[in-house]
């Protein structure tokens, strides 16, 4: 489904440079359940990155399915995202001034016509128990709150493939369970998911996990 082969990508420092990813090669097939876990600075995020398409590696190539999605130009890019993958941030990345409600629709406007949007957000928002919530702002809201409407923004759009980056790094461990829960129900549902996590935990639940140590996978590609 996506393939990563021998992906570098190098950031320039003011003193020097550094390797984020480093001949990395990785493939993510269609309904796994995948966890990047390594050290901080190790190129879990850029990795990620990479993958959505976010990121244009140095060097190497990332396809999905039999097509290199460097290739296309920006907006060709930015429609494939649109329509097929939903990201997810540690810090949930919401717009402060919309509500919840228009927050996850904003999910939908990314998404091309070409999409099954299919899903109703007041349906999306009620099984994710925020109905009560649909028109508050995000600092109206609690922490586990903002994760699940960051979480709905990324599923209205129902996406082939999840990109997690920490999604409970910032949540206690009772709110991080609801988002792994969430996250495990979508898979179970046929959607790819990959997510990092620093906690072994959560990288437990994932079916595979993938290592990255200075930019290189060092297990489970
Ligand atoms: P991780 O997610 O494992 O913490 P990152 O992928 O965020 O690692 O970063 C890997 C390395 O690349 C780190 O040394 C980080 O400082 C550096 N890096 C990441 N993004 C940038 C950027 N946009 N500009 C400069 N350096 C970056």
């Amino acid at each position: 489904m996506l393939k990563a082969t021998a992906i570098s990508r190098i950031f320039k420092r003011k003193h020097g440079t550094v390797k984020a990813l480093d001949n990395a090669t990785l493939e993510i097939k269609e309904g796994e359940f995948v966890s990047i876990i390594g050290p901080s600075g190790s190129g879990k995020s850029t990795l990620l990155l990479t993958l959505g398409g976010m990121s244009h590696p140095d060097q190497g190539t990332v396809h999905w399915n039999e097509q290199l999605i460097y290739d296309w130009d920006v907006a060709k890019r930015s429609q494939w995202r649109g329509t097929n993958v939903g990201f997810v941030f540690q810090s949930f990345n919401l717009v402060p001034y919309l509500t919840a409600y228009e927050n996850v629709s904003v999910g939908l406007s990314l998404a091309n016509n070409g999409a099954k949007v299919t899903q109703n957000i007041d349906s999306l928002l009620d099984e994710l128990n925020l109905s009560s919530r649909k028109d508050h702002l995000p600092s109206e809201l609690s922490i586990g709150q903002q994760q699940r409407v960051a979480l709905a923004r990324a599923l209205v759009k129902k996406p082939r493939i999840i990109l997690a980056d920490e999604p409970t790094g910032n949540l206690d461990p009772e709110t991080g369970k609801e988002v792994m829960d969430i996250l495990k129900k979508q898979h179970s549902a046929g959607t790819t998911v990959v997510m990092i996590t620093h906690d072994p935990n959560n990288a437990m639940l994932a079916q595979r996990t993938i290592k990255i140590v200075d930019g290189r996978i060092v297990q489970g590609q």
